[in-house]
């Protein structure tokens, strides 16, 4: 039998891992051999007999535990993009001994002590120094033996709640979907999207991940929309109950380590600090976006010609896109062709911005036959790094639209980034792949994190690329958006798939137009979903919560973000984010990464916008830090300027 790939490092260009060769019976093996190796090396750390330093410390720590780091790196970017029920059982399996791994180096006494006598005179060694003290407090290293016990209890509880959560709602999106008999009640869709559903007789139409379902804009039959948005709104009910365990088991935790809830324990170590600071700013946007909403509510009843419900609100929205701005959302998409958009558009910006260049390497392969594997190279021609690109939902593949690192960028191992982009497009049964506006967006956004990681210069993994706080690496994603309709890109990406020819101006124009309805509605949805992660991360340890829905309303309602026509993007039953992507207490993070995103849009306008030079400051002073330095400190290197919030008001129509 052939040697288990995840022992050695991958012998392919830039490491990157070895695909063809990765079956499903070789993450078990791997990981127990990785933990182990980890542990032995862990232990050798602490027990050494030298006087700590850095070196034999804090980087011994980052050059341990490579195996287990190659393999956690493959399986759950595969768990993510391309599960199967032998990956789930792997990582249902996986998952809490992962935790408990983690427990036993962060717990460790020696090792805690070894790290506390560290000392260094270097900037950026103390920075990472600083880090792992952080990490190791926050992970309950200072408690007491009962205390810590607890802590692993409460740990791998969560983790395997946090894996059922997850694996609920992968199944919910096909087993819950919209089952259709009659093509008929589809009318608004068009023959390629009812033609991609079409399965054994029927149509089924997935889930998406969030609450507005996209076919609701077009689906011309009320009852149909009726039936999705319902759907949508009440699907994978177990992970109710899994939730408030959840919320109660955080709480717990945050107490023990010193927090009066998981809110005030999460923000505590990310730029917003503090409880208080973010509340103050929610609640600056909550009242002007609620009226908002309500003014937009009126327009389409109006529209309608009756009182609307929630499965109405994006039909009539589009219906008074038409009338009031003359705009059809669908007379977009043949000028948004998949392949294109990303050479033309995506890639096109970043070369025009920074000089990076993309070729294309079939040679290399992904874990599917969609992935892509690019080559990008700076303007000098030296290499940078791989980007793999991987476009199409699939039914193995979690909702929503991601980056992530398969090999982090560090000059401590003399390795350069590997970096992915997950969307969620629908493959079509035939011909051109035409994306949608948001699907644009949403491309130029996850490059943003993709740049993020391919710029980074850090001598060390653990503050690589990517690796910042969370209320912060939504920032450079956001900015990147900012080109998907800047003129000179636009124009050359968005050419009608077959004639060539370009987006007619008056188009584009009627879009911008347009954009500005329906902020009230966006905002309103973002926002209930923040308050709501809020309401389940403010919970006092021993508090209870009786019945999961009740307090989802009492919560809105509190928050004075209830509104029946605007539910929370995500409801509690397919919150992925907060109960098993890692944004517990942080779903915040998006509109307060905005604020530094509208200051930086704001910087390149004024700068003469698409130019080099500008392209250069950005990724000198901002993208190539990656997590090496405090971000504030970074963005105002870049911006030459504390944050304000005027910009975003004014962007949001909120001001
Ligand atoms: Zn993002």
């Amino acid at each position: 039998m052939a040697e288990n790939p995840f022992f050695a490092s991958s012998s392919l260009p830039y490491q990157l891992p070895p695909f063809e060769e990765i079956r499903e019976e070789h993450y078990l093996p791997a990981f127990e051999r990785g933990m182990a190796e980890h542990l032995a090396e862990v232990d050798a750390i602490a027990n050494s007999t030298e006087d700590p330093t850095f070196d034999n410390t804090i980087a011994a720590l980052e050059r341990s535990g490579q195996i287990l780091n190659r393999t956690a790196t493959v399986f759950f970017s595969i768990a993510a993009s391309d599960s199967t029920d032998g990956i789930m059982a792997i990582e249902t399996e996986v998952s809490p001994k992962l935790t408990k791994h983690s427990d036993e180096v962060r717990l460790n006494r020696a090792l805690w002590e070894r790290v506390k006598r560290v000392a260094t005179e270097d900037a950026e060694e103390a920075w990472l120094l600083e880090k792992y003290r952080d990490d190791f407090i926050r992970a309950g290293a200072d408690l007491g033996e009962q205390e810590q016990a607890r802590l692993r209890e409460l740990n791998e509880e969560l983790s395997r709640l946090s894996t059922e959560f997850s694996q609920n709602l992968l199944k919910a999106s096909t087993e819950e979907a919209l089952v259709v008999d009659d093509a008929k009640e589809l009318d608004g869709f068009d023959e390629a999207k009812i033609e991609s559903i079409r399965k054994d007789g029927k149509y089924v139409l997935p889930l998406l991940n969030f609450t507005n379902q996209p076919g609701l804009a077009q689906l011309t039959n009320r009852e149909t929309r009726r039936r999705l948005y319902t759907l949508s709104v009440e699907r994978a009910r177990p992970n109710l109950e899994l939730a408030v365990r959840m919320a109660t088991l955080r709480a717990e935790r945050a107490a023990l380590l010193g927090f009066p809830s998981h809110a005030a324990y999460t923000v505590a170590d990310q730029t917003a600090k503090t409880v208080d600071a973010v509340e103050e700013m929610l609640g600056q946007l909550v009242g002007p976006a609620v009226r908002n909403a309500k003014k937009e509510a009126e327009a389409l009843a109006e529209q309608a010609g009756f009182a609307i419900e929630p499965w109405d609100w994006s039909f009539y929205a589009e219906k008074v896109r038409e009338a009031r701005y003359d705009f059809d959302a669908d007379a977009m998409r043949p000028y948004f062709e998949l392949n294109r958009v990303f050479k033309d558009g995506v890639f096109h910006a970043a070369t025009q911005l920074y000089g990076v260049t993309f070729t294309e390497r079939p040679d290399l392969k992904g874990y599917h036959a969609d992935v892509t594997v690019f080559e990008v190279f700076n303007e000098d021609g030296s290499a940078l790094g791989l980007f793999l690109l991987d476009p199409y939902a699939r039914p193995t593949k979690r909702g929503g639209a991601w980056m992530n690192n398969l090999v982090d960028q560090s000059y401590l191992f003399g390795d350069k980034p590997v970096v992915m982009n997950n969307l969620n497009i629908t493959k079509p049964a035939s011909g051109p792949t035409l994306l949608t506006y948001d699907e644009v967006n949403t491309a130029f956004h996850e490059f943003g994190h993709a740049l993020h990681g391919l710029f980074s210069e850090a001598r060390y993994p653990r503050v690589s690329g990517t690796n910042v706080p969370r209320d912060f690496v939504e920032y450079p994603s956001q900015v990147n958006e900012m080109w998907t309709t800047w003129p000179e890109i636009l124009a050359n990406y968005a050419k009608h798939h077959e004639s060539g020819e370009p987006m007619p101006a008056e188009l584009v124009e009627k879009m911008r137009a347009a954009e500005k309805f329906n902020q009230g509605f966006m905002t309103v949805e973002y926002l209930a979903a923040t308050l709501l992660d809020w309401a389940w991360h403010k919970l006092a340890a021993g508090e209870s919560v009786e019945d999961a829905e009740a307090f989802e309303a009492a919560a809105l309602e509190a928050a004075q973000i209830a509104f029946p026509l605007v539910r929370p993007r995500y409801r509690t039953n397919y919150f992925a984010h907060i109960f098993s992507g890692g944004y517990s207490a942080g779903y915040y993070s998006y509109i307060w990464s905005e604020v530094l995103d509208a200051e930086s849009v704001e910087w390149f306008k004024e700068n003469g916008g698409l130019k080099r030079e500008n392209g250069d400051h950005f990724r000198k002073e901002l993208l190539s830090r990656g997590g090496g330095m405090d971000p504030l400190t970074a963005f105002r290197n870049f911006r030459g300027r504390d944050p304000r919030i005027e910009p975003l008001l004014k962007r949001r129509g909120l001001d």
